[in-house]
Order: C-alpha cells, then sequence, then structure tokens
C-alpha cells in the first residue's frame, strides 16, 4: 500500500537500500515546531524560566546563580554553572543578553561562555562596538577562530545562539573525529561546519585529550551579570 506513495521502478540510490522516490521509505518523525520562540515538541527544556533544577556549581554543589523574571542571571564570582545531564552531540538554542550598562570594554564587558562538553568555549561578550582580539570576539570559537561575521546587537538585546555540536571521537589516545561546530548568531551564520583545534583556552593551544562522547554543557562566570533564557537542546542521532 505505501508503494502508492512513490515508486518502484526508479534507480536505487548510492549507499543505500531505497530507489529514488522509494514508496516504502520511512516517514520522517513528527516534530511539532515551537510557536514564538518555544522549544519544539522533541527538544530537552534545560531552562524555561522557572528554576535552575538542571543545573548545578560545577563541584557539584547547587547552582549559585539567580532566577528572576524568567531569566537566570550570572552572580559575578560565584562560579560557572553546568547542567546535570552530559550531553552529546547536539542542536542546542539559548538567548542570552549583556548588561544594558556599558562599564568595561574588550574582554571586560559582558564575557560569558558556552562551554560544550566542558571543555569547549563558544565566547558569549558583548561585541557591539566593542574591539578586543577576533578570536575573543562574540561567537568565536575562544582562542581558535573568529566569527564568519560580527551579529551583535545593542548591549542589553536579547541575542540568540542556534548551533549543531559534533563532539570529537577518540580511539585510545588517537582522535578519530575532531569536534565540529556549526553556529548562528541571531539567525547569521558565524560558523559552517568549523572543526576544532582541541580544547579551548585562554593564551595557548591545547591538543585534545580523551573524553566521553557525552559532557556538561557549562555556563561561564566570567564576572559580569550575564542573563540567560529559554535554553533547549535536542539530541542528533550518532553520526
Ligand atoms: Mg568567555
Amino acid at each position: 500500500m505505501a508503494q502508492a506513495l512513490g515508486y518502484d521502478d526508479t534507480p536505487v540510490l548510492p549507499d543505500s537500500e531505497y530507489r529514488v522516490h522509494d514508496g516504502t521509505r520511512p516517514q520522517p518523525r513528527v516534530v511539532t515546531p515551537g510557536q514564538d520562540g518555544a522549544p519544539p515538541s522533541d527538544a530537552a527544556v534545560l531552562f524555561d524560566g522557572t528554576d535552575l533544577s538542571a543545573w548545578e556549581a560545577c563541584d557539584g554543589g547547587a547552582a549559585p546563580w539567580k532566577v528572576e523574571d524568567g531569566v537566570m542571571e550570572v552572580v559575578p564570582r560565584s562560579g560557572s554553572i553546568r547542567t546535570r545531564e552530559a550531553l552529546g552531540d547536539i542542536q542546542l538554542h539559548l538567548e542570552w543578553a549583556a548588561p544594558s550598562v556599558v562599564e568595561k570594554d574588550g574582554q571586560g564587558r559582558g564575557n560569558s561562555g558556552v562551554f560544550l562538553m566542558g571543555r569547549y568555549e563558544i565566547q558569549v561578550l558583548d561585541g557591539y562596538d566593542n574591539p578586543t582580539y577576533a578570536d575573543g570576539i562574540t561567537a568565536a570559537v575562544y582562542g581558535q577562530y573568529p566569527p564568519l561575521v560580527n551579529a551583535c546587537r545593542q548591549p542589553g538585546a536579547w541575542q540568540t545562539y542556534d548551533l549543531v555540536w559534533l563532539g570529537p571521537r577518540f580511539d585510545g589516545e588517537t582522535v578519530t573525529r575532531p569536534a565540529c561546530v556549526t553556529l548562528f548568531h541571531n539567525g547569521v551564520l558565524v560558523h559552517h561546519h568549523r572543526t576544532l583545534i582541541g580544547p579551548t583556552a585562554h593564551r595557548t593551544i591545547k591538543p585534545y585529550s580523551p573524553h566521553p562522547e557525552t559532557g556538561p554543557l557549562q555556563l561561564q562566570d566570567h564576572g559580569d551579570p550575564v542573563r540567560f533564557r529559554n535554553i533547549w537542546y535536542r539530541a542528533l542521532a550518532d553520526g
């Protein structure tokens, strides 16, 4: 019966058991997209504005940041926070805002960070009219790759990161697949399938060091009261 959807006399696709327009090919799983910024139906929500129950301090204690009016905010010098859950390859959405009152410049202005697997930082910074080294500006793979463009909104405005993260794979000490990220900042492509050199670092280059295929997502306390909201991810199938 399903055959009626397509054809059974067409060529078989390369590296596939299916023909072109194959009527027996399984349908894509149905996902209901979110309305007005809400997560899609199959997303795992890490922060919905209510509480920090999905998060902890990096020593395993309670997450020390504050939640107010549906937003979480870095409590400067309280420490970075991380998800209780270890995440693998993901699609990630998060929204953040740097302080609206500009007090400092360079790396001192609205600095935070999104650390994938706790090791690989996508820079969060108020990079609007705020020169700093290119591989440390907003949306940079910190210390490795500047974003393709600077898509910053003005200080205080909400901004979005949408990314696809593929973590590294190891065979013993050997890297069999380096980590890779694709990132949209405010809907603008800023990294297209960017391959990471290794873990991100300040003023140095770190080689890959074997680690599990999952790890916590970490948000950085860099001493600035950066805010976050609407954080969710979708786990990607292996490969
Ligand atoms: Mg940072």
